[in-house]
């Protein structure tokens, strides 16, 4: 407590925030001397730091909310075609990741159009469909990519019109289409 009122008070004074940050400088290059205590140093300013962003998470997305709420239009615009070409190029270094190509035909000629397909259908076992799109796809491919394939959209509506198929076929044997 006494560390963090003391904190403040040099953060509210310019000489002494340039004094303490060059002392904490020159704490850090002592300490790159020994590995051992400097690996231990990095360990617990990583523990501090994801604490402290714990703590905050709710602060700061309310916080990210207001701003967001009182940004002009064309901000709001420029913010939401920056996340979009962000999203894009994401996924399109996803897709040369995994060799540019469908995997089943071998297509590539427009790359950008090629889908990540699970493997494993969303619906099995679960009566609930839930759809992961943008961010959270790529997100989950990159975190399990034994889970997905690449493939074309023609193979992939092929593929996913047998699972329909399969699954009508399981569930009622007289209305098939
Ligand atoms: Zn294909």
């Amino acid at each position: 407590m006494v560390r963090k009122e003391k904190l403040i008070e040099i953060k509210k004074d310019p000489i002494k925030l340039r004094k303490h940050r060059e002392g904490s400088k020159r704490y850090k290059e002592k300490l790159k001397k020994d590995p051992i205590r400097y690996k231990h140093f990095l360990e617990m300013h990583k523990k501090h730091e994801k604490n402290r962003r714990l703590r905050n998470i709710e602060k700061e997305r309310e916080l990210a909310r207001k701003r967001y709420y009182y940004m002009s239009k064309e901000k709001k615009q420029k913010i939401f075609e920056q996340n979009k070409l962000k999203r894009i190029l994401n996924r399109k270094n996803l897709i040369k990741q995994w060799g540019n190509k469908c995997q089943k035909c071998g297509y590539s000629e427009h790359p950008e159009i090629l889908q990540f397909d699970h493997i494993v259908p969303l619906y099995r076992g679960t009566n609930r469909i839930k759809k992961i799109v943008g961010d959270k796809m790529i997100k989950e491919v990159k975190e399990h990519p034994e889970r997905f394939d690449l493939l074309c959209p023609n193979c992939h509506i092929l593929k996913t019109h047998k699972e329909v198929q399969e699954l009508l076929l399981l569930k009622k044997p007289d209305e098939q289409m």
